[in-house]
């Protein structure tokens, strides 16, 4: 399976690839295809929550129909649907050459029905009642299994991004960041060799809609922290600072 685009799991990366059309990134993207409107609100909600961009099917039709129409990094596939049944619609899927993982969600608990399930071409199977963290798990496996590595992660020189598992390391040693200083790290790492001023920073990282309330502040602030972090290692300068312009994160000093 070919990835046409890199899809990354990150809500900052979403806004940001809006913007620009050119950029390669979008969020990695889960068909959910759930006839328990109670049931496929969680789902979107969670996976929502954990920075994948989630679309909703409550019939095998329907699930059919978007999956032939739009590209999903992932299904997840109730087995009872009205009229077309998961399976049916999962083997009508494979006979036409679909590679994306499918994991499939049922109430039903027996070998022979998993056995079935994994036959007719699902790579992984949950029994409801099922643990979100499971899920969760699951769903980055089989992420990882259906696509070259390299586009999950980001280099440069020692320092490395699992876009994944959302860990840091800079030669093997890991790196405990905040979830802002992942943020920016990762929109750092992506315009790597460039100058990011802050305003780039506020309106992409942070967000910010206006200049009302100046966020200079708590962009150095963290700046200077994920300096420290990154710092913290041998391995040399990363992030200068490019006086009254902004921030480059780069493999040779300047
Ligand atoms: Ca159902």
């Amino acid at each position: 399976m070919k990835s046409r685009h890199l899809r990354v799991p990150d809500i900052a990366v979403r806004r940001f690839q809006r913007r620009t059309a050119d950029d390669r990134v979008a969020l990695v993207r889960i068909l959910v295809v759930e006839d328990e409107k109670k049931v496929a609100r969680a789902l979107r909600d969670g996976l929502e929550s954990e920075h994948y961009e989630v679309k909703l099917a409550s019939t095998g039709e329907e699930g059919f129909f978007l999956v032939n129409s739009e590209t999903f990094d992932l299904l997840i596939l109730d087995l009872m649907l009205p009229r077309r049944d998961g399976l049916e619609v999962l083997d009508a899927l494979r006979k036409r050459g679909l590679q994306t993982p499918v994991l499939i969600l049922t109430a039903k608990d027996t070998v022979e029905d998993r056995v079935v399930g994994l036959d007719s071409g699902a790579d992984d199977y949950l029994v409801k009642p099922f643990a979100f963290p499971e899920l969760l798990a699951r769903i980055r496996v089989l992420l990882r299994r259906g696509r070259p590595d390299q586009v999950l992660r980001l280099k440069i020189a020692d320092l490395d991004m699992d876009l994944v598992t959302r860990k840091v390391a800079r030669g093997g040693k890991a790196i405990e960041l905040t979830s802002k200083e992942y943020d920016l790290l990762e929109y750092l790492m992506r315009q790597s060799g460039r100058i990011v001023s802050r305003e780039e920073m506020a309106r992409d990282v942070w967000r910010a809609t206006s200049r009302a309330t100046p966020l200079d502040n708590v962009i150095d602030v963290t700046i200077a922290r994920l300096r420290r972090k990154l710092e913290a290692t041998p391995g040399g300068k990363l992030l200068q600072t490019v006086r009254g312009v902004g921030f480059r994160l780069s493999e040779e000093a300047p």
